[in-house]
């Protein structure tokens, strides 16, 4: 037995993710997601400090074996390195098998000082890292990206149809842009804009929407071009990436050659020591759906995504339409805080006051909180998607913003056209 990943031993221990993750910070052993590997003696130290716990006495002295030792990745190992190891180890501690270059020195009583700058450091990075836990956690917000005819709208239909309860009496589900599904593990948002346009379109405006991106791919197609593209978006955006293998049950489908193919593209999936998850797929019978799902809940705990809903408002706009008889309505994601119908909101230069507000399944509601998609009524221009949205506790104040945001606009070109004019005069013309 050498190497366990976070989850697996989460699963063994039947404790959940979060509470293993809450232990190897305190240990302060660096871990890049819940596929990251453990080393035994993590895994020991672990299993003592569930026990103790479960004895009802204090919790063993943390890290008496696995000080500083750095969960281990495949990928990417050489850029982490300015956050492990967290702590010297305890001079009581019994010293673990001395493992080359990954151990620190058994701190000796008076630290050199190199490795008292090194835990000052680490001390600092804990510090730095330490989630604002009162802030209570929000959903994920999901975007699928992959080629064209992989699956894409299949697959959202398939969780649609699944995880969305209908809506009862007159509920005709309308296109939204975005839906929420709830889970065993609880409530994902996944947007249904195409997947590329949430990231091209409302991130070249500053604003990133999606906390994790699927990437689908073909089990009788492989990786294309568009595959790529979804692939770079992602790692551009830094968010986690997820690979579902969709078609699965067609007869020509090729697993392992994606697998293979996916390793091509830096990829490397958890069988082949990488720390890549990939999920096999179909959109047709439901297959692995629901550990799809569950992979989205897993790299959703380790990201730890929080926000408060007594915040400050903040939204990006997903898509708008101009509907005849209503007028605009604009999908609002809620990022911070809440939104009231009688709100003013804000974006680009216009504000609206909010006159009715709609769920994912149509109905009506009076107020969101982050993570929740919602069709605004109110606006009276369309805004474009990406835009972010603030919000403003009465008109007055809604039109100082706007008037704030013109002033800056006109403020900039001037200084542009007179750069331009300078320019000009240099060059003699
Ligand atoms: P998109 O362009 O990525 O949104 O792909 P679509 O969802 O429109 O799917 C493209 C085609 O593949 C359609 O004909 C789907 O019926 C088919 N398709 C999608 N998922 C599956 C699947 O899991 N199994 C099979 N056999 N066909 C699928
Ligand atoms: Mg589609």
């Amino acid at each position: 037995m050498s190497k366990v990943r976070i989850y697996t031993l989460a699963k063994d221990l039947g404790v959940d993710n979060q509470k293993l993750l809450e232990i190897l910070d305190s240990l302060g052993v660096v871990y890049k997601s819940v596929s990251s590997t453990l080393d035994e003696d993590t895994v020991e130290t672990i299993k003592e400090i569930l026990a103790a716990e479960a004895a009802g006495g204090t919790p063993a002295q943390p890290g008496t074996a696995t000080q500083g030792a750095p969960a281990t990745d495949t990928t990417d190992a050489a850029t982490e390195t300015d956050a492990a190891p967290a702590a010297a180890p305890t001079p009581a501690a019994p010293q673990p098998t001395p493992k080359d270059d990954v151990t620190p020195t058994p701190a000796a009583p008076t630290p050199t000082p190199a490795q008292a700058a090194t835990a000052s450091h680490a001390a600092a990075v804990a510090v730095a890292e330490a989630p604002a836990r009162e802030i209570p956690h929000r959903s994920p917000v999901v975007t699928i990206m992959g080629h064209v005819d992989h699956g894409k709208t299949s697959l959202l239909d398939y969780i649609r149809k699944t995880k969305v309860a209908a809506k009862e009496a007159g509920g005709i589900t309308q296109h939204v842009g975005a839906f929420e599904a709830q889970t065993s593990k609880g409530r994902i948002v996944f947007i249904d804009t195409p997947g590329h346009e949430a990231f091209t379109t409302i991130r070249a405006r500053g604003a990133n929407v999606a906390d994790i991106a699927i990437i689908v791919v073909a089990a009788d197609d492989s990786i294309m071009p568009q595959t790529r593209e979804a692939i770079a978006h992602a790692q551009a955006a830094k968010v986690p990436l997820i690979v579902a293998i969709n078609k699965v049950d067609l007869p020509q489908a090729d697993v392992d050659r994606v697998k293979t193919d996916l390793t091509m593209v830096n990829l490397v999936p958890e069988e082949f020591g990488g720390d890549t998850v990939v999920v096999p797929v179909s959109a047709k019978t439901g297959e692995g759906v629901e550990d799809l799902l569950e992979y989205i809940s897993l790299t959703a705990e380790l990201e730890d995504l929080r926000a408060d809903p007594n915040g400050e408002f903040s939204g990006v706009i997903i898509e708008s339409k101009v509907d005849r008889q209503a007028g605009v309505l604009a999908t609002v994601m809620v990022q911070e805080g809440t939104i009231n119908v009688g709100d003013f909101l804000v974006v680009g230069e216009t504000y609206g006051k909010i006159k009715a507000m709609t769920d994912s399944l149509g109905g009506r509601i009076k107020s969101a909180g982050p993570s929740t998609p919602v069709q605004v009524l109110g606006f009276s221009e369309a805004p474009v998607s990406g835009d972010k949205v603030a919000s403003a506790s009465n008109e007055h104040a809604a039109r100082e913003k706007v008037a704030v945001r013109v002033d800056t606009r006109r403020t900039v070109e001037e200084a542009r056209a007179q750069r331009k004019l300078s320019l000009e005069e240099m060059m003699g013309s």
